[in-house]
């Protein structure tokens, strides 16, 4: 008789591994399914959104959320995080005042004093007193007379560095330096691909579609539910989905009458001349959507530059946001999204969507319109469940029993969810109950540094991406 596994997973994203992780670190018995070659193949994340400053407009909640589920997810892969700081700004074009965010930016520093009485190990944001600072109009004319710093240490010196760049001129004042750091996939990836594959309780199946599923509750037998790929059937007691925007497809076949958006975007690759200091990310507020949607400039090693540009003719496409309808709870993309997100994107529209990335961000920072392509676009579809495109926080649904649907919307749930599940799979009795349950996970722990550096540099190549994008930029131990 073929093996019974306690848990299929369905999907190998930041959520899928996250929740394979967690479970073999207990012990249970689990498979994963990922149709790439790798995992954490899917849409790319670049911020760790530890307070949710570049969303002015979602909830004080969301923005507590936000920093605590970050936290925790630095806590599980140092490794990935790139400790630089981020600029914000809001342009004088723009209805945003500054003062919105500095009062929840207060809020926030509140709340991380209450996580760091919880437990110090919270601390990795700084102290509280450092998570922002604000600079006015006077205190900026002081910084650019001072000398770049190569590597900065203190706010001070990030803001020097960046303000020498910047025609803040046309910038509201106060600006902002906060300390939102950077977050690497290529080596969350592989530091997660590496766990999983020195795990004995987890059987990580890459290369490897699921086609269907086929619910077998109702038949008594020692599993719930067969999984079925090209080759094989699987038997498995539990079934989590985490298959990302494709959620739907597994709903429809369970007559789950669930609703979503999906929504295709991208980033640009770019890369710039060499600067004298490093700089932080840098972000210029601005409405979704419209023209003068926000920019975001991320810094990576050796002058590479990724950026993200809100508006229709950068990240945002034609129809690149579109809802489930009537049964069809899984929504379709138009034909020319579809090509997207299987790779093919024409020359000529990487050029002039890369361009126009590097035009957005040049009106702010006028030697940047100096770069050039640095790369294939970084792109990928999300859902959202529900009707709300603004929403920042998804956790994980039961919608049946025996089965689990993960709605992250930012990577940083990913560890939420899978605590949420790992508790819901002892309720249903499908594993004895844990005493003393930790987030910390002695198989991530195993991997060493350089381990990780060398798959996130093959994984960055192997996806067509220049390798100097796996590096951090603040170099860690
Ligand atoms: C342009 C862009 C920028 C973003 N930036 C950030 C950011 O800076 N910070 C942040 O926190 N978040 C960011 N996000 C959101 C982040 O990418 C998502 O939250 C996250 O990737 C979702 O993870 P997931 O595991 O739920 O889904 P996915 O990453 O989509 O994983 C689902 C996996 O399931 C696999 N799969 C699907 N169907 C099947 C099947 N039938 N058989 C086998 N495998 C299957 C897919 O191949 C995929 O690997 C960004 C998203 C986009 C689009």
């Amino acid at each position: 008789m073929s093996k019974i596994h306690n848990v299929g997973i369905i999907g190998g994203g930041v959520s899928g591994v996250v929740i394979a992780l967690q479970l073999a670190k207990y012990g249970i018995d689990n498979i994963v399914f990922e149709q790439e070659p790798s995992v954490v193949n899917g849409p790319p994340f670049c911020h760790l959104h530890a307070g949710g400053n570049l969303y002015p407009d979602i909830s004080d909640e969301q923005c507590r959320i936000l920093m605590k589920q970050s936290i925790e997810m630095a806590r599980l892969f140092p490794q990935s995080i790139d400790e630089r700081p981020t600029f914000i700004s809001i342009p004088k074009t723009e209805k945003y005042e500054v003062d919105t965010i500095e009062s929840r930016l207060e809020m926030l520093v509140s709340y991380y004093k209450e996580l760091i009485n919880e437990d110090p190990a919270n601390q990795i944001l700084g102290t509280p007193e450092e998570y922002y600072k604000l600079y006015n109009k006077a205190d900026l004319i002081t910084l650019t007379e001072r000398p770049t710093v190569k590597r900065p240490n203190t706010a001070d010196e990030w803001m020097t560095n960046a303000i020498k760049l910047i025609d803040y001129n046309q910038l509201k004042t106060p600006v902002i330096l906060v300390q939102e750091y950077g977050w690497n996939l290529f080596r969350l990836a592989a530091q997660a691909q590496l766990a999983l594959n020195k795990s004995e309780h987890c059987n990580l199946k890459t290369n490897t579609y699921v086609i269907d599923i086929k619910d077998v509750r109702k038949k008594n037998l020692d599993y719930n539910w067969e999984i079925c790929t090209k080759d094989k059937v699987y038997k498995v007691k539990y079934l989590v989905n985490s298959s990302g925007f494709k959620t739907g497809k597994f709903d429809e076949s369970l007559h789950l009458n669930s609703e979503r958006l999906i929504e295709f975007k991208a980033a640009y690759v770019s890369k710039w001349q060499p600067i004298p200091g490093l700089i932080p990310e840098l972000i210029f507020h601005g409405k979704r959507g419209t023209p003068h949607g926000m920019a975001q400039l991320t810094p990576y090693c050796d002058e590479y530059y990724q950026i993200h540009g809100m508006t229709e003719d950068i990240t945002l496409f034609e129809n690149g946001l579109v809802q489930s309808k009537g049964n069809a709870v899984q929504p379709e993309f138009n034909k020319s999204i579809t090509q997207k997100l299987h790779r093919d994107w024409k020359t000529d529209e990487i050029k002039s969507r890369t361009e126009n990335a590097i035009d957005f961000v040049g009106k702010f920072i006028p030697s940047f319109k100096s770069a050039t392509v640095g790369g294939p676009p970084m792109y990928g579809a999300q859902q959202i469940s529900g009707h709300d495109p603004s929403l920042r926080v998804g956790e994980v649904r039961f919608p049946s029993k025996s089965y689990a649907r993960s709605e992250i919307i930012k990577a940083s749930s990913a560890l939420t969810v899978a605590n949420q599940i790992l508790n819901k799979i002892q309720e249903e009795g499908i594993i004895i109950a844990i005493p003393n349950k930790s987030n910390q996970n002695e198989l991530l722990d195993s991997i060493s540094k350089h381990e990780i550096d060398v798959l996130a540099a093959k994984l960055a190549i192997e996806r067509g991406y220049p390798g100097a994008l796996s590096k951090l930029v603040i170099k860690k131990d």
